[in-house]
């Protein structure tokens, strides 16, 4: 097992080359299918508890939580070095949400519960925060807390929860008191989706797959000791700092992904389209440019000389990139756009089809790309900006 003292002690090129050599070794191999794979449920617990049993499980966790406990620049190379080998994707709600959230914010009773079980990966979290009538505009959540006695009486429906049918357990937003402002009188509870009165209805997305729900909870009795943090004070907690996970999820690797197939698209065309070649010039300057601009930010974030808005801008050029090269794919492919299922490229098969779906609501969730812009105008204009004169 790598000890995170040992790592601490590397150069930055001695340590990508130690998880490089790690994932070689132990990566299974039939998970090494990026951006289009996504582990879920036991194979992603058995991945979890995988990198935690070689001591590479959470980089950015301090050591006495069972993090790595690791400065910046590796934490970006750990994430860095990941996409580059072609590890699927994963989510870890609890390592990358819920984890700091608690170190932050958990009482002792919390932390000693929780946190031991998510760095040994036995437990899958969702996120309970979207209602049918509050996504970009979350402050209006309806789901609604009663303190009685020792619990939480908790009604209302969360919708869009991605893996609540593989989840045991959820972290959710609910409102215990109506206040003038409806950023208040929220709170932050963790429930078991055991717990009675909850029901779980899978939603199948575009792309075929049951990877998020809908949940209804009616009367469901949670712990009061399962709350985090004060009582109203759930919009403070569930809008803490989510640490570095918030700039690898614009990292380049899917556009470059996409891009590579674009690439091999085109070179076994049987016409030499114009067009095409044209807008895989335009789309390869793009993502050269992206590259630059994410390695100019991550370079500024770890010298912590990166605002709040600088992160959205990589959210929404990145979504948008990997959006326009995934729709290129579809037209490079001619007829074999419109297929299901994978369509042979030389030696390979890919699914573009796939690589569509996933791009698509990636400028929807984490915050969709218009409320993004609407943060950036009002860094840059101020907050009284609006769209006439
Ligand atoms: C794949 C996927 C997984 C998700 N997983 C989860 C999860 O696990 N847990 C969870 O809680 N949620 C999850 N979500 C929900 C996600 O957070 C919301 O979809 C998102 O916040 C947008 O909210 P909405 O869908 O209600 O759309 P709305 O907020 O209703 O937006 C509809 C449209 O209006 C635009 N719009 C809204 N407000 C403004 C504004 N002020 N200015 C300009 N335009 C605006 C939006 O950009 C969008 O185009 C997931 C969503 C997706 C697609």
């Amino acid at each position: 097992m790598t000890e995170p003292a040992e790592l601490d002690s590397l150069s930055d090129e001695a340590f990508r080359k130690r998880l490089r050599d790690w994932l070689e070794e132990y990566y299974p191999p039939e998970w090494r299918r990026p951006v289009i794979f996504r582990l879920r449920g036991d194979s992603e617990k058995r991945w979890l508890r995988l990198m935690h049993d070689h001591g590479w499980r959470l980089p950015s966790w301090p050591k006495e939580y069972g993090g790595l406990g690791l400065p910046l620049t590796k934490q970006l190379a750990y994430h860095e070095e990941m996409a580059q080998f072609g590890t699927a994707r994963w989510l870890d709600m609890g390592g990358t949400l819920l984890g700091p959230t608690l170190i932050k914010f958990g009482t002792p009773e919390q932390k000693a519960k929780y946190l031991p079980e998510i760095v040994r990966g036995d437990v899958i979290w969702c996120q309970g925060y979207s209602e049918p009538n509050a996504g970009s505009d979350l402050a209006s959540l309806k789901t609604t807390a009663r303190r009685d006695g020792d619990h939480f009486v908790v009604n209302g429906t969360k919708i869009w929860t991605t893996m609540a049918t593989d989840a045991q357990r959820m972290f959710l937003l609910v409102r215990t008191s109506q206040e003038e402002r409806k950023q208040q009188g929220i709170s932050f509870l963790l429930a078991d989706m055991d717990l009675p009165g909850i029901t779980v209805e899978p939603i199948v997305n575009l792309a075929g797959e049951d990877e998020f729900a809908q949940v209804f909870l009616d009367d469901v009795r949670v712990p009061a000791e399962n709350l985090v943090g004060e009582p109203g004070q759930g919009w403070t907690v569930a809008k803490a700092l989510l640490g570095v996970e918030r700039i690898t999820t614009a990292s380049p690797a899917p556009a470059r992904y996409a891009f590579d197939v674009l690439d091999r698209l085109i070179s076994f065309a049987q016409s030499d389209q114009h067009a095409l070649r044209q807008l895989h010039g335009q789309l390869l300057c793009d993502l050269e440019d992206y590259v630059a601009l994410y390695a100019q930010t991550t370079d500024a974030y770890i010298d912590g000389r990166v605002e709040g808005h600088e992160l959205c801008v990589l959210k929404m050029l990145s979504s948008d990139l990997f959006q326009r090269i995934s729709e290129a794919c579809l037209q490079a492919a001619g007829e074999r756009g419109g297929s299901r299922g994978a369509v042979p490229l030389g030696a390979d098969n890919e699914d573009l089809r796939l690589i569509y779906l996933i791009a698509r609501p990636t400028s929807i969730y984490g915050g969709a790309n218009d409320v993004q812009r609407d943060i950036i105008a009002r860094a840059i204009f101020g907050s009284r900006t609006t769209l006439s004169r």
